[in-house]
């Protein structure tokens, strides 16, 4: 099969992981006779300073002309400066708002392998830790309107969080599909005891109910699902919420999982272009010292293939060789184990190691 990717490299460590997801991909493409065409694409911080805008036209174009966009990281302290719309963010945001990708999932599950590196107590994460986080990425506050004005003296500033119904029953509808598909348990997340736009999300999802009776659906407040996610997260199976509650759960079920490096995503609307992106973001701290953990890339990329290209054998091959990576003890700096009894028998790699480590267990 042939198939072109729109490669975004980005900002911060953003080069970096991206290069082994590429290696990776290239040793699929080798293995099972396909052909990646990759197209480079400038947006975030580097497309500011060499276009003066964080995702030109041109750039978006090139990536609507793709088969599927593989994105690293965007964003850094240097641009923090410039105006919000010419934000490097901006550019990620311009860019899933022109793609249309309307569902973002992103999958929180423990690897055995780095039960040690969770924060939960033993007793918490035996009970297992396994669930998808489906969240709306093109609606709510993040594409409300956003000013800020001065009265009488004192600065006011306001964000509009707005839902119509239709794009409520859409992600909805991928919610209970997504649950339909795993363990028949989907739970919405809003703030319904106090917005608006909430009661209308609740109200919404009891009416698609309706049409899913195979599917248990539970409401849950966000503020309680954000003390449930540490307290029990083996209750969840299928998550669903809207923009914002959705990035603040989904970096907090991460975290919970070992690293936020590990944890890969998948934003797709009505056609199979989706944007495959690790959820962390640019880490400038660590950017250009090879110890970034690449595997939230690498397990992007084979998502991609698993659900933009169609080749599911390809994408289990990927999850198979960083299982057995993880299995012979190879660890970047942030799964190393935090108990040195534990870390003796480990073997801390960086970046690029990682990358070909993954590449020879794929032989
Ligand atoms: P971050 O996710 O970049 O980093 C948080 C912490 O996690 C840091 O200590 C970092 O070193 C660590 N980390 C992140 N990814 C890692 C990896 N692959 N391996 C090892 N450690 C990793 O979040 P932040 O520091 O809040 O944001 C940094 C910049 O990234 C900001 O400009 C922010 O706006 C941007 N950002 C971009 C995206 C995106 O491009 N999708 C998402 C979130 C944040």
């Amino acid at each position: 099969m042939e198939k072109n990717i729109a490669v975004i490299r980005g900002d911060g460590i953003g080069p970096e992981i991206v290069e082994e997801a590429l290696k990776v991909l290239n040793k699929i493409a080798a293995i099972y006779g396909h052909t990646f065409n990759y197209t480079d694409v400038d947006m975030g911080g580097c497309a500011i300073d060499k276009w003066g805008d964080p995702l030109p036209e041109e750039m978006l174009k090139r990536c609507l002309a793709s088969d599927s966009v593989l994105l690293g990281a965007v964003g850094g302290n240097k641009w923090n400066d410039v105006p919000g719309d010419m934000r490097p963010e901006k550019g990620l945001l311009r860019l899933r708002a022109g793609m249309g990708v309307y569902s973002n999932n992103r999958p929180a599950k423990i690897w055995p392998q780095l039960a040690s590196a969770s924060p939960l107590k033993e007793s918490v994460v035996e009970k297992g830790i396994d669930f998808i986080i489906v969240r709306e990425l093109i609606g709510g506050i993040y594409f409300g309107e956003h000013e800020t004005h001065e009265e009488k003296g004192v600065l006011v500033a306001n964000d509009i969080l707005s839902y119509n119904e239709e794009e409520i029953e859409r992600i909805g509808r991928i919610g209970f599909e997504t649950a339909r598909k795993r363990n028949k348990k989907l739970c919405s997340v809003e703030k319904s005891n106090v917005l608006d736009s909430s009661r209308l999300w609740k109200k919404v999802m009891h009416r698609l109910a309706e049409e899913y009776p195979d599917v248990e659906l539970s409401d849950m407040l966000v503020d309680n699902c954000a003390m449930q996610i540490v307290k029990d997260p083996s209750q969840f199976d299928t998550v669903v919420t809207e923009n914002m509650f959705g990035d603040i759960l989904s970096d907090e079920a991460s975290m919970i999982t070992g690293s936020i490096g590990m944890i890969p995503s998948s934003s797709l609307g009505k056609t199979t272009c989706g944007l495959y992106e690790p959820i962390h973001g640019s880490a400038p701290d660590i950017a250009g010292m090879d110890i970034a953990n690449p595997i939230g890339t690498i397990l992007s990329a084979a998502m991609m293939l698993r659900f933009s290209f169609d080749m599911g054998k390809e994408a289990s091959a990927i999850e198979t060789a960083v299982s057995r990576v993880l299995d012979k003890n190879y660890r970047t700096a942030d799964i190393m184990p935090s108990l040195e009894e534990e870390a003796k028998n480990c073997i801390k790699v960086g970046c690029k190691k990682m990358g070909d480590l993954i590449c020879e267990e794929l032989n």
